[in-house]
């Protein structure tokens, strides 16, 4: 017995700090919080916004930078929607903490038809309303708690269903241009997430309150995702490098790459002359995900993994 709860603690202890250092790197990597930030984290009592909340609550402790955390709920009035959880969890914390009351699941159930999906007017409310509040709260950057899997997702979803090469990026300026917005587990793996949080038994809120389910095509990409992870240890790993190792010239978008100007001019050019060969595509992709690598000495990271 005494053994099992050594190996449990000692399991969390190596999830725990993997979360914690990856969250590290994409703050280093995409520069999401310098001295002085208010960071508003929106709270949605999901696993992956507790998770996030619970990780920027520790890295403020030790990161070399000072900043703050206000966690933010919208309360959207849906049916049934446990009004006491987030403030009873939060003020346990100590967090400062702002609940927002909007009624947008009226208005949603007045405009949207009935049998049409809800979600894309009930995001843009939701989305107006966090900025605004925002604004309110002087808060200098906003983070959500999308990680590696919603970006992959949504990566497929635009492929399959809308023609673009688009994912969801680790930070993004609002299109009004008030607004920054970071997305700080965007290197952490869902499966991690949820480990994570049952570990910690966040009182999740369930989220299907307003009656609505996540789009079919978005729960088929996941089916298939769990498959390929299932299937083919690493593809997942590797499918993420590959947004972040995306070589312009070599796919075909012309406004990226300059194909029409592309002549030869007798100079040697870098990955010019594999038109012939095969494509060189390792068979295996090797996760190291579970491995305790070093920390990168030179970021945020080692801070994290003290
Ligand atoms: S699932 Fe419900 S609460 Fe979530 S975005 Fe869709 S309509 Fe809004």
């Amino acid at each position: 017995m005494q053994s099992q709860i050594k190996s449990e603690k000692s399991h969390f202890n190596k999830l725990q700090k993997r979360l914690r250092r990856e969250v590290g790197r994409a703050i280093s990597e995409y520069n999401m919080i310098k001295d002085g930030d208010r960071i508003m984290v929106c709270l949605s009592g999901g696993k992956d916004s507790y998770t996030l909340l619970d990780i920027l609550l520790n890295l403020k402790t030790y990161a070399p930078v000072n900043f703050d955390v206000i966690a933010v709920n919208l309360d959207q009035k849906q049916p049934g929607f446990p009004e006491h959880v987030l403030p009873d969890y939060l003020e346990s914390l100590g967090v400062e903490y702002r609940i927002v009351e909007e009624d947008t699941y009226s208005i949603v159930k007045d405009k949207v038809p009935e049998g049409k999906t809800t979600c894309a007017l009930c995001s843009r409310l939701r989305r107006g309303i966090l900025y605004r509040t925002a604004t309110e709260l002087k808060a200098t950057k906003i983070a959500l708690g999308h990680h590696r899997d919603d970006i992959l997702e949504t990566l497929f979803l635009n492929m399959f269903y809308g023609g673009k090469m688009k994912a969801m990026p680790p930070k993004l300026v609002s299109d009004d241009g008030q607004h920054t917005v970071i997305r700080p587990l965007a290197f952490c793996r869902e499966k991690d997430i949820v480990r994570f949080s049952e570990s910690k038994a966040f009182p999740i809120i369930p989220c299907n309150l307003c009656g609505s389910q996540d789009n079919l095509q978005r729960q088929a990409i996941k089916a298939m995702f769990t498959e390929w992870d299932k299937r083919f240890p690493g593809r997942m790993e590797s499918m993420f490098r590959a947004l972040r190792n995306v070589a312009p010239s070599h796919l075909a978008d012309t406004s990226l790459f300059d194909f029409k100007g592309l002549t030869a001019n007798g100079q040697p050019v870098e990955d010019g002359d594999t038109a012939f060969d095969p494509v060189d595509v390792p068979l295996s992709f090797k996760d190291d995900n579970d491995k305790d690598e070093k920390p990168d000495q030179a970021s945020i990271v080692n801070i994290v993994n003290l």
